[in-house]
């Protein structure tokens, strides 16, 4: 910590116990000037069935955490090589003359792994001492005293009330931190699906998907393009289950919503993404619809912040959400390190709001250029393989590459010089491409 140890603790409260909620505790729980609290809001974590392929940006911002983080991760994960093998995420195109052509490689990360967004979650929450978190606890309300102690006041759905001296809403995309923030009626607060995505997505033990598909989707991920959607697989629950999806844009909703996924649209798909679609098709269960956030204006108001979906959802195509709900919660473990009172809540928020709101919403946007793309939907891009992997190229290395000590580095310096501490440290902001 940088200066004197205040009287008090210093009390946060973060709503969500998500990836973001979980990582960011399991830090600040270290710090023996703060006082975390977790209040979650499902009494216990469902499967939701997402398969996560963390690409090498979000395995560097849990190593800012700490060590342990990582290595929770590391435990849960399915390895998809060895520690000092390089793995990517392939991008194939699956439909038209170039079919079979790979134009991108993703998340490009030595020892990296596919892991079930359940999975992660109960690795992150061994990190978190048991009497900092609370579950069944849904945030509904929230109201600000500024600059008294215990500045924030939450209510809960079922009526119980906690105080603290400030609020991340880790709330995911409905998030209610957010709704508090913008306002209800901002056009930014609610979550959009802009070019009406369906994920059809089916979750099969992968002895059942061998009947099916060639053995080799079952090891990797793969993307495989066209434009009647695109066909992904991940392995999860340590290679014994399969993840397989297709993402179709524009579908055509009704009041039942999305029509049932019809294999025979796809006659002119490879023969793998033919065979992952049928067998997607054979049970629609786990399937969503998908949306994202249009970019708010700021991430926080005196003591209230937003982090993860709640500040960024994003469409899940660039595979990033989850790593930069990570590097939300690096930069606010960074600077939480160097409160010395609770006066300077305002001043990490704002440092976090500048480091990380441009580069979060721009990979909201790259987001919903991936799912363009895959679709064959961005300006003629499919035909001239050599411009899509140019593009993909670039995205990538954004996303994957950035220096997040760096990014982490930037915040603090931003966050010293406005409390009056120097402004040693103090670089460009991580470039936005
Ligand atoms: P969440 O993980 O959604 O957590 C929010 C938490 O808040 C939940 O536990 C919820 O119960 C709780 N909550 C909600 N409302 C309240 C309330 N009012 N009060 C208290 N608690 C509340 N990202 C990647 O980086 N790589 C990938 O490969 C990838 N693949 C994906 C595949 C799929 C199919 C999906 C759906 C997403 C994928 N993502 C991926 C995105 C990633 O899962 C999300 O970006 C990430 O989970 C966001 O974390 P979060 O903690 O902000 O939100």
């Amino acid at each position: 910590m940088g200066s004197a140890p205040p009287d008090r603790k210093i009390k946060i409260a973060i709503a969500g116990g998500g990836i973001a909620g979980l990582a960011l505790a399991a830090g600040l729980a270290k710090k023996s000037h703060l006082e975390v609290h977790v209040y979650e809001g499902v009494p216990e974590y469902k499967d939701v069935g997402a398969g996560l392929a963390l690409h090498m940006n979000a395995i560097k911002a849990m190593a800012l955490i700490g060590p342990e983080v990582k290595q929770v991760y590391f435990d849960k994960a399915l390895s998809q090589g060895d520690e000092e093998t390089e793995m990517v995420t392939e991008v194939i195109l699956g439909e038209g003359p170039n079919q079979g052509e790979l134009v991108a490689e993703l998340g490009r990360a030595k020892g990296r792994k596919t892991v079930a967004r359940s999975d992660l979650l109960d690795g992150l929450l061994q990190l978190v001492p048991k009497d900092c978190i609370t579950f069944g606890k849904k945030l509904d309300a929230i109201t600000e005293t500024p600059d008294a102690p215990n500045a924030v006041h939450l209510t809960f759905k079922d009526g119980s009330t906690a105080q603290a001296d400030c609020l991340i809403g880790a709330d995911g995309i409905h998030s209610e931190t957010r709704k508090h923030l913008l306002g209800p009626s901002h056009s930014a607060t609610a979550p959009v699906n802009h070019d009406g995505w369906q994920i059809y997505r089916t979750m099969v033990p992968t002895s059942e998907a061998l009947k099916h598909i060639n053995e080799k989707w079952t090891r990797c991920v793969p993307i495989l393009l066209g434009p009647r959607g695109h066909v992904n697989c991940i392995p999860v629950n340590k290679g014994t289950r399969l993840s397989a999806g297709v993402a179709v844009r524009g579908a055509k909703f009704s009041a039942g919503g999305a029509p049932p996924l019809d294999p025979a649209l796809y006659a002119n798909y490879s023969e793998d993404a033919r065979k992952i679609v049928a067998l997607v098709a054979r049970d629609t269960s786990a399937s969503w619809t998908a949306a994202d956030h249009d970019h708010a204006p700021f991430y926080h108001r005196g003591r209230v912040a937003m982090i993860g979906d709640a500040a960024h959802a994003s469409m899940p195509f660039a595979g990033n959400g989850a790593a930069q709900a990570l590097e939300d919660s690096a930069v606010l473990d960074a600077l939480f390190a160097q409160l010395a009172d609770a006066s300077q809540i305002a001043a990490a928020f704002e440092a976090y709001d500048t480091v990380r709101r441009p580069r979060s919403q721009k990979v909201v946007d790259l987001a919903r250029q991936f799912g363009r793309v895959y679709a064959y939907a961005e300006d003629g891009m499919h035909e001239d393989p050599a411009r899509m992997k140019q593009f993909f190229a670039g995205a990538a290395a954004f996303t994957n590459n950035a220096d997040l000590q760096r990014q982490n580095d930037d915040a603090v310096g931003l966050f010293r010089a406005a409390v009056g501490g120097g402004s040693e440290g103090v670089g460009d902001a991580v470039e936005v491409v």
